[in-house]
């Protein structure tokens, strides 16, 4: 059986292209015993794998040239040598970008189709809604009554923790980058409020007029001019959640903003980074808290779903123009 895989082709300098990918055809290997064979679904992209196709030291370690890319997948069991994964089970973790994958069940998670729609675990019950709310609890420390600003709102990440900002008694302001977001932030995830950056002259002061009380948590996923002008609107004491910077991926050089340590000092605010893998203990909280509240109708998400095994590199592109609402994912 031949099997289509995703390589690593070349390490990008600024914005990914199309060549930074390479399509191979590879034979589909045996599986021993204790191994079975999965067919991929759904595939995620995320942002966080820009970092990965350059050659740094991080968080995890990064791709290899000619070596497959790899993500959280969504496959379903079609052979198997372990009794532990019968034939039809579907799981969730980190595969490589084939069509089939060879696993003997290290790091995946078997899912229940029945509880959820599949691709829900690689979104709002996967990693990405563990980071909306492990983020915004941890850091965030969210009160009632409370001014919370979220940027990439209407993101995977950013549309799910302004929703929990809501169940929390926040007042939520998004940030997202056309008019049909902000309205869908509105409409559908019920923010009280949306501004749309790419046609707004003067951020500090829309977030001003949105925010009159001041912001006191400030969920950040995009970094720069964004994230600066929400900074000069800060309460005192207020917590300010680094959970990611897009803007400034594809950039080859720093670049130097307004230094708003000031600004932290003279409000006496805290700003912190994360990673999801730091609260890994709170996972299965975590996961049951979100579950809970979807099937109460609390939370409610939305995704946008690319179809075609050779379409994962362009959709992975596309989160850098912002062409998805909610979570971005590939059917293959
Ligand atoms: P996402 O928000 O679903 O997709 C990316 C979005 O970013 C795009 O839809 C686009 O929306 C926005 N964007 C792209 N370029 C931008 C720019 N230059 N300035 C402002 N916004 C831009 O992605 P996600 O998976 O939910 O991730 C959101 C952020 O959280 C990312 O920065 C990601 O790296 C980070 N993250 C961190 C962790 C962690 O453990 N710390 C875990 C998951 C994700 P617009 O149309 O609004 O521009």
């Amino acid at each position: 059986m031949k099997n289509s895989a995703i390589l690593l082709n070349k390490r990008p300098v600024g914005r990914p292209t199309m060549e930074d990918f390479k399509f191979v055809e590879q034979e589909v290997p045996a599986i021993k015993d204790g191994e079975f064979l999965l067919k991929t679904l759904y595939v995620s992209v995320d942002p966080y794998l820009r970092g990965r196709m350059i050659d740094a030291k991080s968080y995890v370690p990064p791709f290899q040239l000619n070596e497959p890319m790899s993500s959280g997948v969504i496959a379903e069991v079609i052979e198997s040598k372990n009794p532990k994964f019968k034939i039809g089970t579907f799981v969730s973790g980190y595969l490589d970008w084939k069509e089939y994958n060879v696993s003997t069940g290290a790091g995946l998670t078997p899912v229940d189709p029945n509880a959820a729609s599949i691709t829900a675990y690689l979104g709002i019950l996967g990693m990405t809604g563990l980071t909306a709310y492990l983020g915004l609890k941890n850091i965030g420390s969210p009160k009632q009554g409370e001014t919370l600003v979220v940027s990439g709102a209407a993101g995977a990440v950013g549309s799910v923790v302004g929703q929990i900002g809501k169940i929390m008694g926040c007042k939520v302001i998004g940030i997202a980058g056309t008019d049909e977001k902000v309205a869908l932030l509105k409409d559908k995830f019920g923010f009280d409020e949306g501004i749309n950056y790419k046609t707004t002259d003067n951020m500090t002061k829309a977030i001003q007029a949105a925010a009159p009380n001041g912001v006191d948590i400030y969920f950040d996923n995009v970094g720069g001019d964004i994230s600066d002008a929400v900074m000069f609107n800060l309460n005192r004491l207020a917590r300010v959640v680094v959970c990611g910077s897009i803007s400034g991926y594809n950039d080859t050089e720093r670049s130097v903003g307004p230094r708003m340590q000031w600004k932290l000092i003279s409000t006496s605010s805290l700003m912190k980074g994360f990673t999801i893998g730091d609260y890994a203990n709170e996972f299965p909280h975590g996961m049951e808290t979100l579950t809970t509240w979807l099937a109460e109708g609390k939370l409610a998400y939305t995704e946008t779903i690319v179809k075609g095994f050779d379409q994962i590199p362009q959709a992975f592109l596309d989160l850098f123009d912002g062409k998805n609402e909610g979570k971005m994912i590939v059917k293959i």
